[in-house]
C-alpha cells in the first residue's frame, strides 16, 4: 500500500492567493467557501494526516544496509557481548532523534530501550488506566547462537549482501526482526504522522541461553513499559509452500519447557566386576522408565481454533482430520494419519526428550557419578509442579537427585485484541484472502515474561518464509531476502497504523 502523501502545502496555496487579491472580493468569497467546504469535508482531516510521502524502496535499501552492518557484530552467546549491539542501536536511534537508552548488565552485556512518543504520550501511565492506545512494544534479542564458520559458504559475521539476500548468523534469528522494527519506527517518525500510541523498542540480551536480559528487564526496568498493552516478538511468520502464501502464523502462546537433570552417585570400581546398583545402571533404568511415560492427548482451545482455521486451506483427508480434531484423537487410525504430518504431535500433548547422558571417562572403569538431562515441553495450561511429581513417580528411585534447570507455567494471549485484528487487516492489504492463524509455539521465546505482566504478546515475524528458508535459523548459511526486509518494514508500519484506526473506529 502506497501512502498518497499529499503534503499540506496544497491547502496553503489558496490562502496565499487570498492575501494577494485584496481588491477582488468576488474570487475571495468563492475561495472562502471552498476553504470552508474543504474543512467540513471528512476527508480533509485524513488528507492532512498523510504527512510526507513514504519512499518504501529507500526505506528498504536503508534497512538492508543496517542489517548488513548489524550482522557484522558478533554476539555469539555465550558470551553474548550485547553491549556492542546496544551501542550500534543507540547510535542509530539517537541520529533519528528518538529517545533511547542502554541498560547495562554485567560482563559486557546490555539491554536496549527506545520510545517513539505518540500523540497520547502515555509514558509512566498504567496500562490498566488506559482504555485505548496502550503502548506497543516491538521486541527482539541481540544475541545469536554459535556458527561453525567452516561449514558456511560465506563468513557468518561478514554481513554480505549477495544474490538478493543478506547473509549472516542472526539474519533470521533475529537481527532481521530488530532492523525492520527499528526502520518502521524511523519511517513513521519521518512521515510526520505520529501514531496515537507510544511505540517502544526493546532489544534484549541472552535469549538463546538463560534469558538474563528478559528476566532483568521485567524486574529492573518494568516501569519503562507500565503503559504497554501489546507486544510483537519472534515466533511464527508468513508461511509459504510451493510458491504459495499459506497463512500468517501468529504465536499466541508457547509450550513451557521443563528441563531436569537427574544425578546419581554410587561406588566406583573396575568394570570387570559390574555393580547393578552403580550410578550409571540406575540412571539407565530411570531413563528407560521416563521414555515409557505417556502423556495423554489433550486438545487445548487455541490448538482447536488453530487447526480449524488451517483446515480450510488443506486437502482431504487432512481437512476433516484437523477440523474435527476432538474426534480425530479418539480414533487410533485417524490419529496415526494426522500424526504423519510433521509438527502436529507436539501440539496435542506434553513431550519428553532425553538429551544428555554423562558418566565415566574410561570404558573399563565404573564411574562414581553420572547424570542425564531431559527436556520436557508442556502444554501451555499445564501445571509444571504436578508433572514434575509425575516424572519422579515414573522413575521410581528415591536415591536419584533431581535438579530443576528450567520450569515455569506458560501464559497465553487472547486472539480477540486490537493487535490481532490489525494483523488480520494488514494481511488482507498485502495478501488478500490469506488467513491469519493463531498458533502455539512449541519452542519458547522471551514472550512469556511479558505475558506474565498482562501484556498481549504475539510471536509474528513479518517475512514470507518457506520451511527451507527457515533451516538457516540455528543452522548454516542463515540468510534473509532483501525483499523480505522491504516487506517487513511495510507490514510493521501498517500494523501500527491499523491499530490506531481500529481503536478510533471502535472507541
Ligand atoms: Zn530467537
Amino acid at each position: 500500500m502506497e501512502f498518497n502523501g499529499r503534503s499540506s502545502r496544497v491547502y496553503i496555496l489558496p490562502v496565499r492567493s487570498l492575501t494577494e487579491s485584496k481588491i477582488n472580493f468576488k474570487p475571495l468569497g468563492i475561495i472562502l467557501i471552498i476553504l470552508i467546504l474543504l474543512f467540513l469535508s471528512p476527508s480533509f482531516g485524513l488528507r492532512a494526516e498523510e504527512g510526507n510521502k513514504i519512499d518504501w524502496n529507500a526505506a528498504g535499501d536503508e534497512g538492508v544496509q543496517y542489517l548488513s552492518q548489524y550482522l557484522r557484530i558478533d554476539t555469539t552467546n555465550p558470551p553474548g557481548n550485547e553491549m556492542k549491539t546496544a551501542l550500534f542501536l543507540e547510535h542509530l536511534f539517537k541520529k533519528e532523534g528518538i529517545e533511547c537508552k542502554i541498560i547495562p548488565l554485567e560482563n559486557g552485556r546490555a539491554n536496549f530501550y527506545a520510545r517513539l512518543r505518540g500523540k497520547q504520550n502515555t509514558e509512566g501511565k498504567k496500562r490498566e488506566d488506559l482504555p485505548r492506545f496502550k503502548a506497543l512494544i516491538l521486541t527482539n534479542h541481540m544475541d545469536v547462537v554459535y556458527a561453525d564458520k567452516d561449514s558456511w559458504q560465506i563468513p557468518p559475521f561478514g554481513g554480505e549482501i549477495k544474490d538478493g539476500y543478506v547473509w549472516g548468523r542472526g539474519a533470521l534469528d533475529m537481527k532481521d526482526v530488530a532492523i525492520v522494527q527499528m526502520m518502521a519506527m524511523f519511517v513513521i517518525k519521518r512521515s510526520g504522522v505520529l501514531p496515537e500510541r507510544d511505540i517502544i523498542f526493546v532489544a534484549l540480551a541472552d535469549e538463546e541461553e538463560g534469558s538474563i536480559g528478559a528476566k532483568r528487564f521485567i524486574t529492573d526496568s518494568k516501569d519503562l513499559i507500565s503503559d504497554a498493552g501489546y507486544l510483537l516478538n519472534e515466533g511464527e511468520c508468513i508461511h509459504v509452500e510451493d510458491g504459495k502464501i499459506l497463512n500468517y502464523g501468529v504465536a499466541v502462546t508457547e509450550k513451557a519447557p521443563l528441563w531436569i537433570r537427574i544425578s546419581a552417585t554410587g561406588e566406583s570400581g573396575h568394570a570387570s566386576e559390574p555393580d547393578d546398583n552403580s550410578a550409571m545402571h540406575r540412571l539407565t533404568r530411570a531413563g528407560e522408565r521416563l521414555l515409557e511415560w505417556n502423556s495423554p492427548y489433550r486438545i487445548i482451545p487455541v490448538v482447536r481454533e488453530s487447526l480449524k482455521r488451517q483446515a480450510l486451506m488443506e486437502e482431504e483427508p487432512y481437512r476433516s482430520l484437523m477440523a474435527d480434531i476432538d474426534n480425530t484423537v479418539k480414533d487410533p487410525d485417524k490419529l496415526k494419519l494426522l500424526l504423519s504430518r510433521s509438527g502436529i504431535l507436539p501440539l496435542l500433548k506434553n513431550t519428553l526428550a532425553l538429551t544428555v547422558f554423562q558418566g565415566g571417562e574410561k570404558v573399563n572403569v565404573i564411574p562414581e557419578k553420572g547424570f542425564l538431562e531431559i527436556d520436557c515441553r508442556l502444554l501451555p495450561d499445564e501445571d509444571p509442579d504436578s508433572i514434575l511429581e509425575e516424572l519422579k513417580r515414573q522413575m521410581n528411585d528415591p536415591t536419584l537427585e533431581i535438579t530443576v534447570m528450567e520450569k515455569f507455567k506458560s501464559a497465553s494471549s487472547t486472539v480477540d485484541s486490537v493487535l490481532f485484528h490489525a494483523i488480520e487487516k494488514t494481511a488482507q492489504v498485502h495478501h488478500p484472502g490469506v488467513p491469519v492463524i493463531p498458533e502455539v509455539l512449541v519452542s519458547s521465546t522471551d514472550s512469556h515474561y511479558f505475558r506474565r505482566l498482562g501484556i498481549v504478546s504475539y510471536g509474528f515475524e513479518p517475512f514470507c518464509l518457506t520451511e527451507q528458508d527457515q533451516d538457516g535459523c540455528h543452522g548454516i548459511n542463515e540468510r534473509i531476502s532483501t525483499e523480505n526486509v522491504r516487506l517487513g518494514i511495510h507490514i510493521i508500519v501498517d500494523i501500527i497504523r491499523e491499530m490506531d484506526k481500529l481503536e478510533k473506529e471502535n472507541p
